[in-house]
């Protein structure tokens, strides 16, 4: 139990406590624990001596705390657990929480390498189906490797930034606004410790290097999108913008959330051979206020172990703040797909959002993409369509 009001029983209840960084009035950034409606400053904690962090804390974001690693993770958590549940330690602690609506977030980490996963089997056979009709959904490559490709690690914001609508070509000789702008309902997966270059992290090795996990939207500009992406994929139709949460919810607070991944059929290469843990994160999708999806996101045939075991297969080695994302999250029904593209079926079948008919998005539609974990809730990540430039 925490002594916070308001606390108990929210989604930011004890048993969550992620991290971010905030700002408050006077401009300073402060590392941040969210409990409640309430910002713990650990920036403030650490100076006084309430939390001890190799000093990692006193940074103006979480890099310096992510790369301490796991053991330093653990501590920090058992500790801030123990200054918000002992009802003894309010006194000092409590002038160190800030209400949440007097703050602004900041993108909490400097996000390192960025890279995208195409994961979810009912997403890429509903691609394939869109975009190359006539053929086998699947591409022959897509049941022995996680798809993948790295995207532009410079242009994630945090939930709240303003999308500015991309421009770019979108066919021959065909300049201008996207007109098919839509949205990528994902999981990202933050790496705090990093690995030696040259050697492979194998995915029993998961929990030392990645730290926690944010809601990701990989807008995606379907026309620009479709007339680049041939032969080396994703470019300028994705990397205008991605939008994650604002707080990063540590590994150690979905420990109970694991459950069993869809059965692989063929078999895969033993690197890639997992124990199939899925997280049981239920999503969903909002559409200026109206929800018009939920993607399952235990039902991905790639998981985040797997996922990680690829992309270091070569040597590749992790950085401190490295993203990776899971790819679009879409369950079996047109009720739980995470991408508009999907939900109507190419721009061909719109959807009624409210009093609207809409395919892809106008200019002043939000997203936001939500949660839950059995009593976690993901910190959301929202976005609001901004005109062209001119
Ligand atoms: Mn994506």
């Amino acid at each position: 139990m925490t002594w916070v009001p308001g606390a108990a029983g929210t989604g930011f209840d004890i048993d969550h406590l992620p991290y971010g960084v905030v700002v408050s009035a006077d401009g300073v950034a402060s590392c941040a624990v969210r409990i409640g409606d309430f910002a713990l400053d650990l920036r403030r904690a650490e100076e006084g001596g309430l939390v001890l962090a190799a000093g990692s804390l006193e940074a103006p974001n979480l890099d310096t705390f992510l790369a301490l690693g796991p053991a330093h993770w653990s501590a920090v958590r058992a500790r801030v657990t123990e200054l918000l549940s002992d009802p003894a330690n309010r006194r000092s602690v409590e002038s160190l929480l800030i209400p949440l609506n007097q703050v602004t977030n900041r993108l909490p980490w400097t996000v390192a390498d960025y890279v995208d996963f195409y994961s979810s089997e009912h997403h890429a056979s509903n691609v394939g189906q869109i975009f190359r009709p006539g053929q086998p959904a699947l591409l022959p490559n897509w049941k022995h490797l996680p798809i993948g490709y790295h995207g532009r690690a410079g242009t994630v914001v945090v939930s709240e930034t303003g999308v500015i609508r991309p421009q770019g070509q979108r066919a021959a000789g065909d300049f201008g606004p996207s007109r098919r702008l839509d949205i990528e309902a994902e999981v990202g997966f933050v790496v705090g410790a990093g690995s030696r270059l040259g050697e492979p992290v194998p995915w029993q090795n998961f929990a030392d290097h990645v730290f926690g996990v944010v809601l990701v939207n990989d807008w995606s500009a379907r026309d620009i999108q479709a007339w680049e992406y041939q032969p080396l994929g994703p470019f300028l139709g994705k990397s205008f913008a991605t939008s994650v949460s604002a707080w990063i919810t540590p590994l150690a607070a979905l420990a109970g959330a694991w459950t069993d991944a869809p059965a692989q059929d063929p078999p895969v290469l033993s690197y890639l051979d997992d124990d199939r843990r899925a997280l049981d994160l239920k999503l969903s999708v909002e559409w200026n206020g109206h929800t018009v999806s939920r993607p399952p996101f235990a039902s991905m045939y790639w998981t985040p172990a797997q996922q990680l075991a690829h992309m270091t297969v070569n040597g590749a080695s992790l950085r401190t703040g490295d993203l990776f994302a899971s790819g679009t999250v879409s369950g079996p029904s047109r009720a739980e797909v995470g991408s508009f593209l999907e939900l109507t079926w190419g721009g061909s079948e719109p959807v009624t959002v409210g009093e609207a008919k809409r395919t892809y998005l106008e200019d002043g539609d939000t997203v936001v993409l939500r949660a839950t974990c059995g009593p976690i809730e993901l910190a959301p990540v929202s976005g609001t369509i901004l005109p062209a430039h001119e």
